[in-house]
C-alpha cells in the first residue's frame, strides 16, 4: 500500500471540478483523481490536462450509485489506507427554461445534490486520514435560499442540534410539497437548486460536529461557493473563469496541516460567511 497522499473530486470531467482537478494537480502533494460518471469523458478530461503537462489519475465515480462509491472506497483503502481530500463537486441543476413538473425538479435535483452527496460522505468520511480535508460545493444560492424559508424552517435549518436524519425528513418533505404544488405556501422556496443546496450545506455543519464528537477535529469539512462561474450549468454570463471559481474550494481543500479553522462554515471568496 501506498504511503503516497490522495484526493478525490466528483463530477471533475467538466466545469468547475476539472478546475479544481488543474489546481490540485498544481498544489497538492499527492495524487489527484479526476473522477467522473462516463469513463470516456472522464479519460478525455484527464488527456485535456496532460497537454498541460499535469498528470491526474482517474476513477470512475457516480455520487448516485453506491457500488460506484463502494468501489472507490475499496480501491482507496487498498491502495492508500484511506483519503486525504475529498471535494464533493458533483452537481445538477434543471435549466430555467425546463418545462418538467416542478416535481419531477424537485426530486431529481435533491436527489442528485444532497442525496448523492450524503452518499458519498457516508461512505467516505469513515477513511478520511488525519488531517484530511472535505469540501462541499454548495452554493451562494443556498444562503439566499434559506432566507426565503418560512421562520419555522429557517430555525430548523440553523438548529445546532439538527440531525442528519431530521434533515433528510425535511428534503422528503420540499419534495412532497413541490409534487402537490404546495411547498411555497408550506413556507420553501420556489426553487429546487436552492432547497438541494440548502440542504449540502446543513449537512456539512452536522457532518463537522459528528467530527468533533468522534474526536477527529483535525479533519476540517466545509461547505463553499465558487461565485457565479462560466460553466454548462451557469452559462457564459457568468462572472468567473473555472479557475478563478476553484479558488476557493481550492482554499478549503489546502487549508495547511495543523489548522483548525474554519470548520463546519460557509466559505465564499476564501473568507467565512455568516449562516
Ligand atoms: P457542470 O454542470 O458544468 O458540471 C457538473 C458536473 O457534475 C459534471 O461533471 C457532471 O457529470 C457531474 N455530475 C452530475 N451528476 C453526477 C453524479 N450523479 N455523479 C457524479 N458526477 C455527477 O456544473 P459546474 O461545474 O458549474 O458545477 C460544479 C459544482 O459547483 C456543482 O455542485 C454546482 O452546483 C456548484 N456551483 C456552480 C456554480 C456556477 O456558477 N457554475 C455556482 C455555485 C455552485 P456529467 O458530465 O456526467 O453530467
Amino acid at each position: 500500500m501506498s504511503t503516497t497522499r490522495v484526493a478525490i473530486v466528483s463530477g471533475s470531467n467538466r466545469g468547475l471540478g476539472l478546475a479544481i482537478v488543474r489546481g490540485l494537480c498544481k498544489d497538492f502533494k499527492g495524487d489527484v483523481y479526476l473522477c467522473s460518471r462516463s469513463e470516456a469523458s472522464g479519460k478525455e478530461a484527464v488527456k485535456s490536462l496532460e497537454t498541460e503537462g499535469l498528470c491526474p489519475k482517474y476513477h470512475q465515480l457516480d455520487i448516485c450509485d453506491e457500488n460506484s462509491v463502494l468501489s472507490l472506497k475499496e480501491f482507496l483503502v487498498k491502495n492508500y489506507g484511506g483519503l486525504d481530500v475529498l471535494v464533493n463537486n458533483a452537481g445538477f441543476a434543471y435549466k430555467s427554461a425546463s418545462t418538467e413538473p416542478f416535481g419531477k425538479q424537485a426530486r431529481d435535483t435533491v436527489d442528485v445534490n444532497y442525496y448523492g452527496t450524503l452518499k458519498i460522505s457516508n461512505i467516505l468520511l469513515p477513511i478520511m486520514k488525519k488531517g484530511g480535508r472535505v469540501v462541499n460545493v454548495s452554493s451562494f444560492v443556498s444562503l439566499m435560499s434559506i432566507k426565503k424559508c418560512s421562520e419555522e424552517l429557517q430555525s430548523i435549518f440553523r438548529s445546532q442540534t439538527i440531525t442528519e436524519e431530521e434533515l433528510s425528513s425535511k428534503m422528503e418533505e420540499f419534495v412532497a410539497h413541490a409534487r402537490a404544488g404546495d411547498h411555497v405556501t408550506h413556507g420553501w422556496p420556489d426553487t429546487a437548486y436552492g432547497v438541494s443546496k440548502v440542504g449540502v450545506s446543513v449537512m456539512t455543519w452536522i457532518q463537522a460536529r459528528q467530527m468533533r464528537m468522534r474526536g477527529l477535529d483535525d479533519v476540517l469539512i466545509n461547505a463553499c461557493c465558487p461565485g457565479w462561474v462560466r460553466t454548462d450549468m451557469a452559462g457564459p454570463k457568468a462572472t468567473k473563469s473555472p479557475d478563478e471559481g476553484a479558488i476557493t474550494p481550492l482554499y478549503c481543500a489546502l487549508l495547511p496541516e495543523g489548522a483548525k479553522e474554519p470548520h463546519g462554515k460557509f466559505l465564499s471568496d476564501k473568507t467565512i460567511k455568516e449562516w
